[in-house]
């Protein structure tokens, strides 16, 4: 009875062993493929690293009234239907202010008036966002173009377009609509 009980747990013993070893490995034969993953979220392009310390809060999701009850006529039309001010029309196409533009819909911080230039096409435009998970791009292929549509990445916001034809260091421009912007002066 003793021996029995004895071989028992002497088996058990060998088996947690066993198990434990196994656990040891899992990580090393997968251990490429865990670093790549562990690396993707963390990707950063190198013109504008995300800030210390800034974490962006859960989605927003409103309805479409919902939207229309905190939004002007033009900034819903702007960033709900995916509408476009005229040109030299906004009121930051030309401001020179030192600040944070955040998104209209939902005080998202966008873009960096470090990164803002006069592009000259009459709408603000900036070289990068205020960090990589501050916008999301699609693509846009309404009035017969294909364009790269920039959305707001917390409430879906349409803002704009990014064109490949913007100055140093990242070579973008980020042609957005006024209307889908407010201003926070950094004094
Ligand atoms: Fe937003």
């Amino acid at each position: 009875m003793r021996n029995r009980m004895f071989r028992s747990i002497f088996i058990i013993f060998i088996a947690l062993l066993a198990a434990q070893q196994n656990a040891c490995k899992e990580p090393q034969k997968n251990g490429e493929s865990a670093k790549a993953l562990s690396d993707s979220p963390t990707t950063t392009n190198s013109a504008t690293p995300p800030r210390k310390g800034y974490e962006m809060t859960a989605k927003i999701v409103k309805t479409e009234e919902e939207w229309k009850q905190v939004l002007t006529p033009e900034q819903y039309h702007v960033t709900r239907q995916k509408g476009t001010e005229r040109a030299f029309t906004g009121k930051y196409h030309d401001f020179k202010g030192k600040g944070t533009f955040t998104c209209v819909c939902c005080g998202n911080e966008l873009f960096s008036s470090e990164t803002k230039f006069n592009s000259g096409t009459g709408w603000p435009s900036y070289f990068a966002p205020i960090s990589d998970d501050a916008v999301a791009e699609q693509t846009d292929t309404s009035r017969g173009m294909t364009r790269t549509e920039v959305i707001c990445n917390r409430c879906g916001a349409h803002l704009g377009h990014v064109f490949n034809d913007g100055p140093a260091p990242t070579g973008r421009r980020y042609c957005i609509n006024s209307a889908a912007l407010n201003f926070v002066d950094s004094n």
